[in-house]
């Protein structure tokens, strides 16, 4: 969600005529996109923060701009201890910021814009960038699940979607700039919808999940519709992956799963085998303490269904240790899950309280060198069966859509190097694939066949076969 709403502020600062530095001691203005869901990450935006106090950029100091959650979560109280730092501002002030930084640079000093948009109808237009395969399109923001530990309903506000037909219109709109792979964005998108009446008169169909009847009210549109919708549209021939992020288990309705299906049996074709559903915890007795309202039985019989639809789709999930109260034996319900559900990815952190929440007034009993001992031992868990499940995708081709060059060049041996780089790209189930190929032209942003020879915990490594994207070989 911070990496979309970058990349939207960059769009719209260079609208308005301003230009990305090469390097920060080049920059007229510094925004800092800090993220608050957790301790660690609010301590490094404001450790950052700290690192331009005394900031000089060809003589003089640059404007300073604190935003993202941080910002929402702050804001005037941060002036108190970074009185440096020029103006703040919250997720929802993201489209005016061209508009902030004028007024900053007329002489605006320690202005907040942290107010929630209040408007019903949430309306907003992706902003790519020329030659960019994959975007991010925001669909829904804000949550109304209110978990005992999470701070974003405080951050990012209530639920509000925007409406099939303006999804659908702005895709056509990224699709004629090129954009291939999209990743739909909310907190909770498979609870998309709520409040759009069915305008478009979509196969309306009650959503039902692990506790009967979810989603959105009767009448008004769903997320399965807007996947299905997407499939339908002839402006979106040319997209060729669909991704999400992020949901709630609740909310993962069986109309959801359905689309996971083969074409063949009423799935949605573009729909990428992959789904990121985080589970927080493999206790019971845990949960209901996080709030979560959802029971691990039915936690994995989604997951059951799910490979028994697609048996190579790429399953990853959060995980948070050492919640109030946890004990031994609740830790090790969650290792058994991991054994059970066989992630490819695991996103763990050790609890931190959040200012504001309701787990915040709960004891925090669980000593840091626990919490981190288990953090630890789940990683290393989890190491075994990605480094398991990796191995056994050995022999098997994929289509890669390339990233770009890969941060190493690990790959490439000794007089190899010459007309040789690394790429790396992903599959549609997710996994990372590294790969070699000739040097001389830029193959981000294309979608290739490699043969997987070599596998690690972390990523898959293989041999280039052919462009997928022009038909041609390569
Ligand atoms: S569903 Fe996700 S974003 Fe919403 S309150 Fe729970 S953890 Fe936070």
């Amino acid at each position: 969600m911070n990496v979309a709403d970058t990349e939207r502020m960059c769009s719209l600062l260079r609208d308005s005529g301003m230009e990305a530095a090469e390097a920060v001691e080049q920059a007229d203005l510094i925004l800092i996109n800090g993220c608050s869901v957790r301790d660690k990450a609010v301590h490094k935006a404001v450790s950052t923060l700290g690192t331009y106090q005394d900031f000089v950029t060809a003589g003089r100091k640059p404007l300073l701009g604190l935003g993202g959650c941080v910002g929402q979560m702050e804001k005037g109280t941060i002036f108190r201890r970074a009185p440096y730092l020029d103006f703040v501002f919250g997720p929802d002030a993201i489209d005016q910021i061209p508009e902030i930084v004028s007024r900053v640079q007329q002489g605006e000093r320690h202005s907040v814009y942290a107010d929630f948009d209040r408007r019903d109808d949430y309306s907003t237009e992706t902003r790519a960038l020329p030659g960019q395969a994959q975007a991010f399109v925001n669909i829904m923001k804000g949550c109304d699940k209110y978990c005992t530990y999470c701070i974003v309903p405080f951050t990012r506000g209530r639920e509000k979607s925007r409406t099939i037909s303006e999804v659908l219109d702005d895709l056509a709109k990224l699709v004629g700039q090129g954009v291939r792979e999209v990743t739909l964005l909310g907190q909770n998108v498979n609870s998309f919808g709520k409040g759009n009446p069915n305008k478009l008169g979509l196969e309306p169909r009650a959503l039902v999940g692990p506790i009967g009847r979810v989603g959105p009210e009767e009448g008004e549109e769903t997320f399965p519709m807007l996947l299905r919708a997407m499939d339908a549209d002839p402006r979106l021939a040319e997209l060729k992956r669909i991704r999400f992020t992020s949901s709630h288990p609740l909310d993962f309705s069986d109309q959801l799963l359905e689309c996971y299906a083969p074409p063949s049996e009423g799935g949605v074709a573009r729909l990428a085998p992959h789904l990121h559903l985080p589970v927080q915890s493999g206790s019971d007795r845990v949960l209901s303490k996080m709030g979560r309202k959802h029971k691990i039985e039915s936690y994995i019989a989604q997951m059951d269904r799910l490979k028994a639809l697609n048996p190579d789709v790429g399953l990853g999930t959060d995980l948070i240790v050492g919640f109030p109260t946890e004990t031994e034996e609740e830790f090790e319900e969650t290792l058994k899950l991991l054994d059970r559900v066989q992630y490819d990815t695991v996103f763990a952190f050790a609890y931190s309280p959040r200012p504001g929440t309701r787990a915040a007034k709960l004891p925090d009993d669980v000593p840091d060198e626990v919490k981190n001992r288990r953090l630890n031992q789940l990683l290393a868990h989890q190491k075994l069966i990605s480094e398991r499940r990796y191995a056994e995708r050995v022999g098997r081709r994929y289509e890669v859509l390339v990233e770009g060059s890969a941060k190493n060049d690990l790959m490439l041996r000794e007089g190899e190097s010459r007309g040789l780089r690394v790429w790396t790209g992903r599959t549609g189930c997710n996994r990372v694939v590294n790969f070699r190929a000739g040097a001389p032209r830029s193959l981000t942003g294309r979608f290739l066949e490699v043969e997987i020879t070599d596998s690690s915990p972390i990523a898959l490594t293989g041999n280039l076969l052919s462009d997928v994207s022009e038909g041609s070989s390569a």
